[in-house]
């Protein structure tokens, strides 16, 4: 038993044993030849149930694994391990998280020094539940930030932001896209015949009616009130005029009161230079255009 002389001439016993740490030692054959009583203590492990067996016997499965696939091969390859995570288990079979160091002599035996690491492990598992509910929380108010909150459309700003990023790329492919400006008709009528309620209604029914229309590349947005926008990348102005004819007859299944909804529609087609500000002022005097043609008609800028 070890002994030791402390300053004031007493003589103190220092065992091992006092440690609230697990001392292990095994040879070159992973067996175990020496434990602490701390195995006894934490663990509930009769030393000789321990001594003579391989380590593999106090870790979980997973642990196993991790001690095989990178503890031992560290500890070969740099003689040393530090704060490696492992998760052991007790004769009862529960789970205990530790810390574990150890260290490679030169005769193959490796001298391990485990820590209790309960605390940390509910601290982290607490840390990664924090992160994950902010994570939850930020894809929220991202989603809100970007979404039109009647019909789940993009909203103007995100519009504004996607749509150059669109652009950009159409241009670096050379490809050609449509912009859309769709516009209620005589929609000011729908809230003053049916109410605000109805008018409401009426968007929602329009926006779902779009998403269904597009592609899944296509940007659909609420641009303003009643005023709706769709990107449609890679796209020529033939298909443009056949998808906005679809459009109509789409939103003419929409009823209100009696009558089927109708919109009117402004098309432009981008070229390899043209800005998003530039193709929205076209596609915007073309909806005037669709307006004076009697509405219930899409005009193509040209
Ligand atoms: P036009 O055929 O020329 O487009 O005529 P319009 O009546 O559709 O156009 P106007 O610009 O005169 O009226 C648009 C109306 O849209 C006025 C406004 O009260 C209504 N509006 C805008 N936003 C909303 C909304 O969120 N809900 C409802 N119910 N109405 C809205
Ligand atoms: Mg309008
Ligand atoms: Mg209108």
């Amino acid at each position: 038993m070890p002994l030791h002389q402390l300053d004031d001439n007493r003589v103190t016993d220092y065992s091992a044993d006092y440690f609230l740490s697990g001392a292990l030692v095994t040879n070159a054959d992973n067996v175990i030849v020496y434990v602490n009583t701390y195995f006894k203590k934490e663990l509930h492990w009769h030393c000789n149930e321990l001594i003579g067996k391989y380590i593999d016997k106090i870790l979980t499965k997973s642990s196993k694994i991790f001690l095989q696939s990178y503890v031992l091969p560290t500890l070969i390859h740099e003689k040393k391990c530090q704060e490696m995570q492992l998760i052991m288990l007790s004769a009862q079979g529960e789970r205990m998280a530790v810390t574990v160091n150890a260290q490679l002599d030169e005769k193959g035996f490796i001298y391990w020094s485990f820590f209790n690491a309960t605390q940390r492990d509910k601290l982290y598992d607490e840390l990664i539940k924090t992160r994950e509910k902010l994570e939850a929380q930020t894809e929220r108010l991202q989603s809100l930030a970007s979404t039109d909150e009647l019909t789940s459309l993009l909203n103007r700003r995100e519009m504004d932001y996607r749509s150059v990023l669109l652009l950009e790329q159409a241009k670096r492919t050379h490809r050609s896209v449509a912009l859309l400006v769709i516009d209620i008709d005589d929609f000011k009528q729908i809230n003053d015949t049916y109410g605000h309620l109805e008018g409401d209604r009426v968007l929602k029914e329009l926006g779902q009616c779009l998403k269904k229309i597009s592609r899944q590349t296509d940007l659909v947005a609420r641009y303003g009130g009643e005023e709706f926008l769709i990107m449609l990348p890679d796209t020529h102005s033939a298909d443009t005029l056949i998808f906005c004819q679809r459009l109509h007859q789409l939103i003419a299944e929409i009823k209100v009161g009696s009558e089927g909804l109708t919109v009117s529609v402004g098309a432009c087609m981008s070229d390899s230079n043209s800005t998003f500000t530039e193709l929205f002022k076209h596609a915007d005097n073309a909806v005037y255009q669709a307006k004076a043609n009697g509405k219930n008609t899409t005009y193509m800028h040209s």
